[in-house]
């Protein structure tokens, strides 16, 4: 039996764009994510921006993410935003384990889990993030590093309340995307690895792919069987580039 998994295509917007560029760019999402009902879309917009993210997509089937959470609900932990405050703001979930916070902020697999299962804690929907370094790649090791940062978020979050959004590192803002190909043989052991976890039911769970799509390369990965989406970095910060990635995923 085969499972129909909508499409999900999100926009990671990172540290760009001013307050009146971030409601622009919402509007223009809200509108794509209401006329095309067969596509799910989500955004992260940066914390500052959420609450005028989350006015413009509030009745519109828009959904809104955090960009990380903070391991603690709250505490002296100057610069962090926690799920509470997402959750309390109105957004829905969070992106963790994002290369950027793994790499650049030294986020280790376990600190992840530890977001991963205070999100669930408070009814979170939790979109991890995993993926490969170039070395990793080169020496044949990619599907290990990625069951690495899959299993104690595994452990914590139940298949209902997770996304995986696979990243190959070398990917990511480089200009470089992993082939179809490539890609898809990554994905079918992501999914092999949440059925062994989780049973057959882990069948609805959406893989995404991130790492440099845009509009000319998003078709011919979302045609792949286990590419359920796509995470979107530079190409979501204009409407029209999105707008394309996400016409793509109707096709
Ligand atoms: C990302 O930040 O998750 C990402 C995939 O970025 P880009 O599309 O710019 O490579």
């Amino acid at each position: 039996m085969t499972t129909q998994r909508k499409p999900l295509i999100a926009g990671n917007w990172k540290m760009n764009l001013s307050g009146s560029e971030a409601s622009a760019l919402t509007d223009a999402c809200a509108r794509e994510a209401s006329t095309n009902p067969n596509v799910d879309v989500a955004i992260a917009p940066p914390a500052i921006w959420l609450e005028r993210v989350l006015r413009i997509a509030k009745d519109t089937p828009l959904h809104v993410w955090g960009q990380n959470a903070a391991e603690e609900p709250n505490g002296a932990f100057t610069g962090e935003t926690s799920f509470p405050m997402l959750l309390d703001a109105g957004a829905s979930g969070a992106l963790l384990g994002h290369s950027e916070r793994r790499h650049v902020f030294g986020e280790s697999n376990e600190s992840v889990a530890k977001r991963a299962a205070l999100g669930v804690s408070l009814q979170a929907h939790i979109v991890l993030c995993v993926g490969e370094q170039l070395d990793d790649r080169k020496s044949g090791k990619t599907i290990d590093v990625v069951r690495e940062q899959l299993a104690p978020v595994l452990e914590v979050v139940p298949f209902e309340r997770l996304t995986v959004a696979y990243e190959p590192v070398w990917a990511i803002g480089t200009g470089e995307t992993a082939t179809p190909a490539q890609a898809q043989e990554t994905h079918a052991q992501i999914r092999e690895i949440l059925i062994e976890t989780y049973g057959e039911d882990a069948q609805c769970v959406r893989i995404l792919y991130g790492g440099s799509v845009k509009p000319d390369n998003a078709q011919e990965l979302l045609s792949q069987p286990d590419i359920d989406g796509v995470l979107v970095g530079g190409a979501s910060l204009t409407a029209d580039s999105f707008a394309a990635i996400i016409a793509a995923a109707t096709v």
